[in-house]
């Protein structure tokens, strides 16, 4: 069984795979308590229903759409994630899997693409990346780093800067908080430093800014 919070179909808004359908698989419990975190409701695994992995398999298939998304609260937190983004991915989903970055990354099938957080200073949250992830990260693996201000911005240069032997050609995700960090003072300073980085803004708050899930 997985505690489930919600599935929904909207258009993916964080990763190179911004701007198309997607089905939302959002499993209940975190264990980070970010500062900026918006997804309040699905904090703890008792937010969830309790669910079978073949209704969700079941549940996804209603919306055909070839796209899915396996995100939380944080999805590693439950034992039969691997067993579900394995299951997708056989029926010939593409399957994304956004993790906190703070658990082991090694079970989940390869085939799928993971956007891996490494949390900043500004998150709260800095000491809980899982070093041992660099090493199991896959050319089609996405790194976001989510910025609260400029002193995150410089605190993620380093951070690639320190792990460049294991990021070097990986596509890394810069997403502002909007309400703490303009999207275009961070646009300023990838192109004053001219990182390789890609600037992401969170796509259902722009769409849908007073809507708190379902989106
Ligand atoms: S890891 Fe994600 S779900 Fe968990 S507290 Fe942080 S932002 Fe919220």
């Amino acid at each position: 069984m997985l505690s489930l919070s919600e599935i929904f179909c909207s258009l993916q808004g964080e990763s190179t795979f911004a701007g198309l359908p997607c089905v939302f698989v959002r499993l209940a419990g975190c264990n980070l308590s970010c500062a900026y975190c918006d997804t309040g409701y699905a904090a703890r695994k008792s937010d969830g229903v309790e669910i079978t992995l073949a209704e969700i398999v079941d549940r996804v298939a209603v919306y055909r759409v070839p796209l899915v998304e396996v995100t939380g609260g944080e999805p590693l937190l439950q034992g039969q994630t691997p067993e579900l983004v394995r299951s997708l991915l056989d029926l010939g989903y593409t399957v994304l899997v956004e993790t906190n970055g703070s658990l082991d990354i090694s079970s989940l099938d390869l085939r799928a693409h993971l956007i891996v957080d490494v949390k900043t200073p500004g998150s709260g949250m800095v000491d809980s990346f899982h070093q041992p992830n660099l090493a199991c990260l896959q050319p089609h693996h996405q790194i976001k780093f989510v910025l609260v201000d400029a002193a995150d911005f410089f605190w993620s240069l380093d951070f690639i800067k320190q792990h460049l032997i294991f990021l070097a050609g990986k596509e890394i995700i810069f997403s502002p908080v909007v309400a703490s960090f303009q999207p275009a003072e961070l646009a300023g300073l990838i192109l004053q430093h001219r990182v390789r980085v890609r600037l992401q803004l969170q796509l259902h708050t722009l769409l849908w800014p007073a809507s708190e899930r379902g989106r």
